[in-house]
C-alpha cells in the first residue's frame, strides 16, 4: 500500500539503447498491455536522439497518452557555446517533463560531481522540468558502514546551489551502486533503512511537506521481483533499467506499482 499522499512513479531508463525500429516495437507492444491509473505516473527516458520519435509515438497512440516523456540527461546552461549538449529549455520544447540527473553511469563514466549535478538539477527546476535526482552508496561505501552518509552528502550537495523546496518538488531516486544492472536487488529492509533515512533528513530541513516527496527504488527491479519490492509504503515507485526494455517486465512492474494503490 503507497501513501495517498504521493503518486508513485515508474521511470523506464533506456539507457543508450535502441533504434527506430525497435523502439517503435517496444512502445507497441507496451501499449498492447498498458494499465494506468491516476494514482500512478510512468516516464519513459529514451536516448536523447529518440526523444522527439518517442514523444510522436504517445502522442498518436491513446493507449499509451498516459506515459509522459523524460531525458536521461540535461546541461546546466540554457544556452550559448557548449557544443554536444542540451538545455533544459530544449527539453521542454521537446515535450520533456521530466530529467534524470545524477545517475551512477554519469556519476563515474563521465565524471559529473557533485557541484555539476546541483546546477543541472537547479537549471532543470527553473526550466520547469521535473528532476529525478539519482544518489547512492557504493558497494564498498556499503561494507564501510558509510551508507547514510554518502546519501546525505549528495542530497546537501543540491542544496548548494537550490533550495530544499526546489529538492521536494523533484523525485528522489535510491540506487544504490552496487545494485545497478549487477542483477543484485537491495533487500526491501535495506531500501526502506534508507528512504526512512531521506524522509528523515527532508523532516529535518524544516521542510513543510516533507511526507509529499516522491522517493523511489532503482537498482535490478524486475518482473519477478517488482510486487515484492513495491510492497513497502516506504517505496513510491521504480527507476527501471534494463527491464524497462523488455516489455513484459516492464508491464510486470507497472502493474505491480498499479496493484498497490
Ligand atoms: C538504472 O539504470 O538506473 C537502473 C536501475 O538499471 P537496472 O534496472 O538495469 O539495474
Amino acid at each position: 500500500m503507497t501513501s495517498d499522499l504521493r503518486k508513485s512513479c515508474i521511470v523506464a531508463n533506456w539507457k543508450m539503447q535502441g533504434s527506430f525500429k525497435t523502439i517503435a516495437q517496444l512502445l507497441t507492444d507496451i501499449a498492447k498491455g498498458l494499465t494506468t491509473s491516476a494514482n500512478t505516473e510512468i516516464v519513459i527516458c529514451p536516448p536523447a536522439v529518440y526523444l522527439q520519435k518517442v514523444q510522436t509515438i504517445l502522442s498518436k497512440n491513446p493507449a499509451l497518452k498516459p506515459i509522459r516523456l523524460g531525458a536521461q540527461n540535461v546541461y546546466c546552461e540554457s544556452k550559448g557555446a557548449f557544443t554536444g549538449e542540451v538545455s533544459a529549455e530544449m527539453l521542454m520544447d521537446l515535450g520533456c517533463q521530466y530529467v534524470i540527473i545524477g545517475h551512477s553511469e554519469r556519476r563515474t563514466l563521465f565524471f559529473e560531481d557533485d557541484t555539476l549535478i546541483a546546477r543541472k538539477f537547479v537549471a532543470s527546476y527553473h526550466a520547469g522540468l521535473i528532476p529525478i535526482i539519482c544518489i547512492g552508496e557504493t558497494e564498498a561505501e556499503r561494507t564501510q558502514g558509510k551508507t547514510v552518509e554518502v546519501i546525505y552528502r549528495q542530497l546537501e550537495a543540491i542544496l548548494q546551489h537550490g533550495s530544499i523546496e526546489m529538492l521536494a518538488a523533484g523525485i528522489i531516486a535510491y540506487e544504490p551502486v552496487w545494485a545497478i544492472g549487477t542483477g543484485l536487488t537491495a533487500s526491501i529492509e535495506q531500501i526502506e533503512v534508507v528512504h526512512t533515512a531521506i524522509r528523515s533528513w527532508l523532516t529535518n530541513k524544516n521542510l513543510l511537506d516533507a511526507h509529499k516527496t516522491r522517493i523511489v527504488y532503482g537498482g535490478s527491479v524486475n518482473g519477478q521481483n517488482a510486487e515484492r519490492l513495491m510492497a513497502s509504503d516506504t517505496i513510491d515507485g521504480a527507476l527501471v533499467g534494463g527491464a524497462s526494455l523488455i516489455a513484459n517486465d516492464f508491464l510486470t512492474i507497472c502493474s505491480s506499482v498499479i496493484a498497490r494503490v
